[in-house]
């Protein structure tokens, strides 16, 4: 008894619980209200006098008998009325029970789904903000432990503290990154696609040279309507990856490909490309394929494509992989 009593009691301090509560509640105020008017009508109708054809007939003695036999009738129809009202708002009560229940699950699952990925979220920022940290805290304390430090050394541990802060940087950036696409505005322009992305590969020239890589841009002077800010944004993840996983002396070719219904636009590279079970994994938060080739580039968060498809959830987009044994094709969909 006292077990059943203490697990109502933790349902009723549950979110679902409360909020079922608060449903069953408006359900059964508007039940009995209802009832409550019916019961006034039908009283009210029950009360009425004889009609007054009644009064000048028969003798006294058959009018006070047929007044009391409508009363009692009257009388026993107010008690029947107010048991069926009774049945009926108990049936209610059980009813409306379950159906509070239902529809406090429905509403919170999604809640609690946000939540958990909410949770989640910071739960792997922290992990991801802490390792850079726990290395710099290492590194400065043993160097602070040495006896003497020699001034390359100091200079060794300075650059590679800025190394890290600038990793730091890069990381709190992309995640802020993230979160700002939730309430990003969704307002849409026109522009030409090959002027935006010319506009994009500008920004990549140094680093593409820095490893000998021809950028082609093959894209083709088609206009869309999108919103311009999150398409360069998007390109500019796709754009950084292709060289950042691409081998030095190799190509990067961007497209653009039309049909009647959407405008892609795609990065294809010569990298070494993304096995298939890796391809869906790719767009997680933090996700990063075989980490010693990731780990060996020092630059990746594992949040750029995990923002790219943050932002084209927001805005409508679709992205897709396609990635066979060599080089990958990221696609970016937006409908006409
Ligand atoms: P990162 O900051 O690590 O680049 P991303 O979310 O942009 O994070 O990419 C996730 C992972 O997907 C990368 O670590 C990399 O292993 C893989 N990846 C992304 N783009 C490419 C590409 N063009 N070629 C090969 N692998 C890629």
């Amino acid at each position: 008894m006292s077990d059943s009593l203490a697990k109502l009691r933790s349902y009723f301090s549950s979110p679902t619980g409360k909020l079922a509560l608060t449903y069953l509640m408006i359900i059964m105020a508007l039940t009995i209200i209802f009832s409550v008017i019916i019961f006034v009508i039908a009283a009210d109708q029950l009360n009425r006098p004889l009609p007054p054809q009644f009064e000048g007939r028969g003798g006294l003695m058959q009018r006070e008998q047929f007044r009391e036999i409508l009363e009692q009738r009257a009388s026993q129809a107010r008690s029947m009325l107010l048991i069926t009202m009774a049945i009926l708002n108990s049936v209610v009560l059980i009813l409306g029970a379950l159906f509070s229940h239902f529809m406090a699950r429905r509403t919170l699952r999604p809640i609690e789904k946000a939540m958990d990925a909410q949770n989640q979220f910071v739960s792997d920022a922290s992990h991801e903000l802490r390792t850079p940290l726990t290395a710099l805290q290492t590194t400065n304390e043993v160097a602070l432990r040495k006896k003497k430090l020699s001034l390359a050394e100091a200079k060794e541990l300075i650059g590679y503290n800025v190394i890290e802060v600038v990793k730091l940087r890069e990381l709190t950036n992309s995640l802020l990154g993230l979160i700002k696409q939730e309430s990003a505005t969704i307002a849409k322009q026109t522009f030409s696609v090959h002027d935006l992305v010319s506009e994009v590969s500008q920004k990549f020239i140094a680093s593409a040279q820095a490893k000998d890589i021809e950028v082609d841009d093959r894209t083709t002077n088609v206009t869309i309507r999108a919103n311009m800010l999150a398409v360069e944004q998007i390109m500019t993840i796709l754009i950084d990856n292709a060289i950042k996983y691409s081998p030095k002396q190799s190509r990067i070719t961007l497209l653009t490909k039309e049909t009647n219904d959407e405008v892609c636009l795609i990065v294809q590279d010569e990298g070494e490309g993304i096995s298939k079970d890796q391809q869906s994994k790719v767009f997680d938060r933090f996700y990063r394929v075989d980490q010693s080739r990731s780990v060996s580039n020092t630059e990746g968060t594992g949040l750029g494509l995990a923002i790219a498809k943050a932002i084209c959830d927001r805005q409508g987009m679709k992205l897709s992989l396609d990635s066979e044994n060599k080089g990958s094709i990221f696609t970016l969909h937006i409908r006409k």
